[in-house]
């Protein structure tokens, strides 16, 4: 496998439940299930980051590369041309900040702890995985990316963000960012934090 990466598409909103459809680094889950040399580089990453504990940390900050905004606890926040108008707001660089400070808090971490992650709003569905596929939410760990398509809403806490974000620090914590969302912050933690952001201030 290429690289750790994780996507989700999301089906158009309506009153229903929102129905998420993964496609991760180009490959079926079934496929990312069934090789094992993903899974065996999964686990000796996973060892070498306990033994390794902050350096391993700072060995991916440096991998980053670039010191980012130093306003955003160096996070790079990019606008792509079609990005939704509140992107040019004001308030925006504020926003963002406020988001990351809630999300590491909810975490329990540190919001430098995002320092080096690079995260594009975009106004379309975006191509992640390698293939064909078009995505809302693509977290890059080799890249420290994050690709937003925020078309469809009104603030940066309604995009997903915090979902991607969480695939980041799974990625710190553990070496794998979780692309078949096994772990149970997924369910039992994370849309308490979604439902938070996901109201505009
Ligand atoms: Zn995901």
């Amino acid at each position: 496998m290429r690289d750790v990466a994780d996507s989700v598409i999301r089906i158009p909103r309506s009153g229903l439940p929102r129905l998420l459809i993964e496609q991760h680094g180009g490959q079926s889950s079934a496929q990312a299930v069934a090789s094992p040399d993903a899974h065996l580089r999964s686990r000796r990453v996973a060892t070498r980051s306990r033994i390794l504990g902050t350096a391993w940390g700072l060995a991916i900050a440096l991998a980053c590369g670039g010191p980012g905004d130093p306003y955003l606890y160096g996070v790079d926040l990019r606008s792509a041309l079609d990005a939704p108008s509140y992107t040019a707001a004001p308030t925006y660089r504020d926003q963002a900040r406020a988001l990351l400070e809630a999300a590491a808090a909810f975490w329990k971490v540190q919001p430098q702890d995002f320092a080096g992650l690079t995260v594009t709003v975009y106004g379309a569905t975006i191509p992640c995985g390698g293939g064909t596929g078009r995505c809302t939410g693509w977290f890059q760990s080799g890249a420290c990316t994050i690709d937003l398509d925020a078309e469809q809403t009104a603030c940066l806490g309604q995009t997903q963000l915090p979902h991607e974000l969480l695939h980041y620090l799974l990625y710190r914590w553990t070496g794998s960012s979780d692309p078949l969302h096994t772990d149970p912050r997924w369910t039992q933690q994370l849309p308490t934090l979604e439902a938070a952001l996901a109201t505009c201030p």
